[in-house]
């Protein structure tokens, strides 16, 4: 099997994934993965569902912008999705979902808590990025300066959704979970909290594992 199917069946094994776990429903939402052997990278066209993606829709963008002949039309989140690529060599695939507890969190203005151990770890912190000034969904004006912090590996967007990167598709995809588990689990905690009076206590802090490995022993 030639290297780009093995890249292609890979992202649509993601994308069904996503769709099972209900992270992502109807055509929003896209995720991508960068081809090793150029400099372009592999991504789910607009209006394409994930649970519909297959190796005759997906499309090949290289970094440049310059996308592949197709009979589909690119994501609207091509830009952000290739600025990551440039900015972040160690980004090798992004998955970008409207997962509905993380969603809720962003639509209500709040940050997502990393409450959890696993999330301390993992993630350490989930920005929470603005809408675009002129109102519309965030494009890389608003997405890449976050990301230009190397230890930024998941945000979340107002009113919009999630993004979650890593080396490879299955890393990414894993962030997209943590985060929708989360957004789940803090509000479970908060509700539980205000039923009983009292207020959320403060986050552990003992770094993620990345920052653990780089403190003097
Ligand atoms: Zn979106």
């Amino acid at each position: 099997m030639s290297d780009i199917n093995q890249r292609k069946d890979e992202l649509i094994a993601t994308a069904k994934r996503c769709f099972d776990l209900r992270l992502q429903t109807n055509a929003g939402g896209n995720l991508s993965v960068r081809l090793e052997d150029r400099d372009a990278i592999l991504i789910k066209p607009s209006g394409v569902g994930f649970n519909e993606c297959t190796r005759d829709n997906l499309q090949i963008v290289d970094l440049d912008g310059t996308i592949e002949p197709s009979s589909y039309k690119p994501s609207k989140d091509l830009g952000f999705h290739l600025d990551l690529y440039r900015i972040r060599p160690d980004i090798g695939a992004i998955v970008h979902c409207h997962s509905p507890w993380a969603t809720g969190y962003a639509s209500a203005g709040l940050e997502i808590p990393c409450l959890t151990v696993q999330t301390i770890e993992k993630i350490g912190r989930m920005p929470l990025i603005p809408l675009s000034a002129l109102g519309g969904p965030q494009t890389e004006v608003e997405i890449s300066p976050v990301f230009r912090d190397p230890t930024i590996v998941a945000a979340v967007l107002a009113n919009h959704g999630t993004i979650g990167v890593g080396s490879n598709l299955i890393k990414a995809q894993y962030l997209a979970e943590i985060i929708e588990e989360t957004a789940h689990i803090a509000f479970v905690r908060d509700t539980l909290m205000a039923a009983h009076g009292k207020s959320p206590p403060d986050l552990p802090k003992f770094g993620t594992s990345a920052e653990a490995a780089s403190q003097p022993q």
